[in-house]
């Protein structure tokens, strides 16, 4: 995949909001290692259309995600389609980090991805409560025998990256994630790229397994 524009920084603990045109590749560069970034997708035209990790998890029959599988939003529309992966773990299951549960740990004024991607995103429509399904990229959270959850650093090595591209026009929130926990104990800035690629075979689901 050629790539001619250059990586941009987000720093720890901030947000980004980027408008991705259909068939354009959002790239996402883990500069430093065991750094989250948290993805919120939406449609340009209508945000009340937005990822759904449910009906992605659904169609695909998978919590993990590969090269070619599309990313489906709350009406089962196409959004994106994931086109690179070098690390193979990422989470859809849990909501981007919030105010509340820092507050919930007795961190107070504690930076987080709810709160980053809402401001940034504000703009494009996007309502504070809108903001309440990520794609948790580079994200390790494991299932217990027990069905409990646990939470792993991420697996990820500076230099590695995730990639997305669009199916159509998109406003994409991108924060590098702000909970200590979830990055290894230290947060970190998170780079991407944005460039204009071939289309790539796409992956779709054979067909959804529920009406839900
Ligand atoms: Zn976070």
């Amino acid at each position: 995949m050629s790539v001619s524009s250059a990586c941009i920084e987000i720093p720890a603990q901030s947000a980004i909001a980027l408008i991705l045109r259909s068939g354009e590749v959002l790239r996402i560069v883990d500069g430093f290692g065991s750094q989250v970034a948290d993805l919120a997708l939406f449609a340009l035209d209508d945000p009340s259309e937005g990822f759904s990790p449910g009906r992605t998890i659904d169609y695909h029959e998978s919590l993990a995600l590969a090269v070619g599988d599309v990313l489906y939003s709350n009406r089962s529309g196409e959004l994106a389609c994931v086109v690179e992966d070098t690390v193979g773990v990422h989470d859809m299951l849990l909501a981007p980090c919030s105010d509340l549960m820092f507050v919930r740990r007795g961190e107070v004024s504690h930076p987080s991805c709810h709160a980053n991607l809402s401001s940034v995103l504000q703009p494009f429509g996007v309502l504070d409560d809108m903001v309440t399904s990520t794609l948790n990229v580079f994200m390790d959270v494991r299932i217990s025998s027990q069905n409990r959850i646990k939470l792993h650093a991420p697996a990820s090595t500076p230099g590695d990256r995730f990639a997305i591209m669009a199916l159509r026009d998109l406003v994409i929130g991108v924060a590098a994630c702000s909970s200590e926990c979830t990055n290894a104990g230290h947060c970190k800035p998170i780079h991407y790229q944005v460039f204009r690629a071939a289309a790539p075979e796409v992956r779709n689901a054979d067909a959804p397994l529920s009406s839900h």
